[in-house]
């Protein structure tokens, strides 16, 4: 996993429900925008991933596949310093997005 330096911080987080996307303000000026439906794949929990997979990046194609699910009520809380938690509409929530993660996943890449 490719690392951020240190001293990004996220500046703000936006869930555009018109858009679909999840948008993160870096306070390096870098903006990512992630499909919801393509970060609810990338769901890092055990239960989405599996064991073995949950700390590996997501394939990068999981943003580019078509949405097959709205979200209208996605929910963001800070995890601490580590990341965003992040409650769907289906209640789940299991899935810490750490912000090295949610950097190196970034889908303009
Ligand atoms: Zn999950
Ligand atoms: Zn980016």
């Amino acid at each position: 996993m490719s690392s951020m330096p240190e001293t990004v911080t996220c500046l703000r987080v936006i869930v555009n429900r018109e858009r679909q996307t999840f948008d993160i303000q870096w306070s390096d000026n870098h903006a990512c925008s992630f499909p919801l439906d393509g970060l609810r794949r990338a769901c890092p929990c055990a239960g989405c991933q599996g064991h073995e997979k949950m700390h590996e990046l997501p394939d990068p194609e999981i943003f580019h596949l078509p949405a097959l699910v709205r979200w209208e009520n996605v929910k963001v809380e800070v995890a601490g310093s580590v990341g965003l938690r992040l409650t769907w509409d289906d209640g789940h929530n299991s899935g810490i997005f750490t912000w090295e993660r949610l950097r190196a996943m970034c889908p303009c890449r």
